[in-house]
């Protein structure tokens, strides 16, 4: 939020709307499987405030099965097709198999959208307004290739990794994932199970089962620098501020997991990956108040206009802007 202030931009409307529409809650105590309690309990012990996190998921229908990033099949979460199937209804022509390469304009004034089909054929679609979501990593790449150049400078991705270890039949790979969080400002520690952890644990010689890995996502704000070239290649660097978060929160995460009794000589750390990338087309730099490029008729809406990395999970902030988004395009129609 306080980053979209800081650029004279409200979108806390557009937050409650979003927050209502996709039945944000938080995870029920009631609800918190034997692991994420023992990690709980070990961090408040620790002096650390533990929050349950926010989701959209209708825990009604929940099973905690604990395999949402695969997509639910119980319909619990909450996912984009409510929106696209929403549109459908409305008269919505869905295309798909279309692979958007440039932006088309005349006098800077956006004309259409370039697209390969599926046969690798050339197709061009006529328009007086595009609004461009193809994401951090790709939206960058349409804009360069239609002719706007400073864009993909300033990227984030939301780093983590899983620190775990042996705690016997702790069986949080069957729990609802990061269900709570410790609070630390700039990043967080929430329960975690990574298929990475166990072959780890075995090259340390730990004989474990899978439902003996219990671990922690350490996720962080990186500092927004890194680029993305017109092929699409990410160069990203770690500023001295990023080394020394992963160095704290890796050592607050093995304070928990020692305090739950896991041995010190299990404890291994997945190699470090982006979450969420974004920052490649920000506001205030390639995209103005109205998420309006320099070709008029021609929006951004998706993590790239995000001006610094959240450091929290994105996906609440990007439908807020696309409400946003809509009600400026309706209004200039
Ligand atoms: C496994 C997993 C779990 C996650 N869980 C959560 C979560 O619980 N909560 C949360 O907030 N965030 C979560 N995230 C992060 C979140 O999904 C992303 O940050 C978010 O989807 C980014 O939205 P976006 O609109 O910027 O881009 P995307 O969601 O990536 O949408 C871009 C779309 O554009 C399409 N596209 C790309 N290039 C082209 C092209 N050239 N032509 C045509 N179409 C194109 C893509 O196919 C895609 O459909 C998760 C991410 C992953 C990978
Ligand atoms: S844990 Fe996730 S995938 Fe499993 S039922 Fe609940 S919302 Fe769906």
């Amino acid at each position: 939020m306080q980053q979209f202030e800081d650029k004279n931009l409200d979108i806390f409307e557009e937050l409650l709307e979003a927050s209502g529409e996709l039945n944000v809650r938080y995870f029920p105590r009631k609800l918190w499987g034997h692991s994420t309690e023992l990690i709980a309990k070990a961090s408040q012990e620790l002096g650390y405030i533990v929050e349950p996190m926010p989701k959209f998921i209708n825990f009604e229908k929940c099973r905690l099965c604990g395999k949402c990033v695969n997509g639910c099949l119980f319909d619990a979460k909450w996912d984009g097709t409510y929106f696209t199937d929403e549109a459908l209804e409305y008269g919505a022509e869905l295309i798909e198999d279309m692979n958007v390469f440039e932006i088309l304009h005349l006098n800077s004034q956006v004309i259409g959208v370039a697209a390969l089909n599926s046969n690798n054929e050339k197709q061009i679609f006529k328009a007086k307004k595009v609004i461009l979501s193809a994401g951090a990593l790709n939206t960058p790449v349409i804009l360069k290739n239609s002719g706007i150049e400073n864009v993909g400078n300033q990227i984030f991705f939301d780093i983590f990794t899983t620190i775990g270890g042996y705690l016997h039949d702790a069986n949080l790979k069957n729990e609802l994932m990061m269900g709570v969080k410790a609070e630390f400002g700039p990043y967080f520690l929430s329960p975690h199970y990574s298929m990475q952890l166990l072959p780890l644990m075995e090259k340390k010689g730990i004989k474990a089962s899978d439902n003996d890995v219990i671990g922690l996502m350490l996720k962080f704000a990186d500092t927004c620098i890194g680029t993305i070239d017109s092929r699409g290649h990410v160069e990203k660097t770690l500023t001295k501020v990023d080394v020394d978060l992963i160095k704290e929160g890796y050592k607050k995460a093995v304070d928990i997991l020692l305090k739950l009794g896991v041995p010190a000589e299990s404890v291994v750390a997945t190699s470090l990956k982006g979450a969420h990338p974004g920052g490649t087309a920000a506001v205030g730099e390639v995209v103005d108040n109205n998420f309006e490029s320099r070709i008029k008729g021609l929006y951004v809406c998706d993590a790239s206009v995000i001006p610094e990395a959240p450091g929290r999970p994105p996906i609440l902030t990007i439908v807020a802007i696309a409400k946003k988004v809509a009600k400026i395009v309706n209004q200039s129609i």
